[in-house]
């Protein structure tokens, strides 16, 4: 009997505990040798998440939980999951059943052929916007050429076995992005296509805010190209005050007296705001830097369901 552990980070998910917890048993008959261990994480609910997986647990002890002191992002929930899932791989999947279950099968056929990451790609983007669609594309184009490896529809749901568990959960940095780090351990990988669904009950937990906070904490986890760009800017304005000054000089040789503020103020402006542009790049780093020394812990556990 092989256990898997499903990994399901929820934010104020009340209404699709029941219906998700159903929909992984109806799964498991169809896998006779198979068991599961349904970790829900609950990232500081403020609904009544928590309440609804002890009622479930009371029938099925096979559901457990972590619950956050407060709400510490999916990240850190995920992350959480991998550090307490016992099973001999490990799902990770949305609790909102948009990520559809019987994928689950698929994959773990596929861990048994011998694949130790099993990613779960999207066959479409599922409902987004136009821009939506246009930023998640250059942002996946930046992280898959930091990672080296295409990311494009890829998402948090896969299956990882021990071996990639165990490594993922023995990172010390705090801020981490799950996505791209299961690409980054390595391990024999596949694929598996899923098509997103509906989600069953509830609003998306991320506003676009989030989402922004989200792309650039990744982007600094992963990439250094942020900081080319400081290098490259700093190069492409010393080379056109070299052509001022070329030009200035030849003027002044000339006897041509160097006239035009607007010219002086244009180069002044854009240097500057380069200048304060470059700085902050740095500085996030830095606060990144800060971050992982501080050396707080990337979550707080409040109570546990075991
Ligand atoms: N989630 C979480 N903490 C958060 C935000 C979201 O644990 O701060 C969970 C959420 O409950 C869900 C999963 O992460 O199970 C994906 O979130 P959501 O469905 O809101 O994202 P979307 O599918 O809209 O990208
Ligand atoms: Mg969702």
């Amino acid at each position: 009997m092989n256990l898997v552990s499903l990994i399901v980070p929820c934010f104020n998910e009340e209404a699709n505990i029941e219906p998700f917890h159903k929909a992984i048993v109806d799964v498991f008959k169809e896998l006779p040798k198979a068991d599961f261990e349904l970790m829900f994480v609950d990232d500081g609910s403020k609904d009544k998440t928590f309440a609804k997986i002890k009622e479930i647990h009371s029938q099925d002890r096979r559901v457990k939980c972590i619950s956050f002191s407060r709400n510490f992002g999916k990240e850190a929930a995920l992350f959480a999951g991998l550090r307490n899932a016992t099973g001999d791989c490990a799902v990770i999947m949305d609790a909102d059943l948009q990520h559809p279950p019987k994928t689950i099968i698929d994959m773990y056929k596929q861990w048994k052929a011998g694949y130790e990451v099993v990613e779960g790609v999207k066959t479409d983007r599922g409902k987004e916007g136009l821009i939506h669609k246009l930023m998640t594309k250059i942002f996946y184009d930046r992280i898959s050429k930091a990672v080296g490896m295409d990311m494009r529809n890829s998402s948090d749901f896969k299956l990882l076995d021990r071996k990639a568990i165990d490594t993922l959960a023995s990172l010390k940095e705090r801020n981490t992005f799950f996505r791209a780090l299961s690409f980054w351990v390595g391990f024999n990988k596949t694929t598996v296509y899923y098509e997103v669904q509906e989600r069953a009950s509830g609003t998306t937990k991320w506003s676009s805010k989030a989402l922004v906070r989200y792309a650039i904490n990744n982007v600094l986890c992963f990439s250094y190209s942020p900081l080319q760009i400081v290098t490259t800017l700093g190069i492409l304005f010393s080379l056109v005050g070299i052509a001022f000054g070329i030009d200035a000089l030849y003027s002044w040789i000339k006897g041509n007296a160097i006239s035009g503020y607007p010219s002086l103020l244009f180069i002044m402006c854009l240097g500057f705001g380069c200048i304060m542009f470059s700085l902050g790049i740095i500085g996030m780093y830095i606060a990144q830097i800060y971050d992982e020394v501080k050396q707080r812990p990337q979550y707080i556990v409040g109570r546990t369901i075991e």
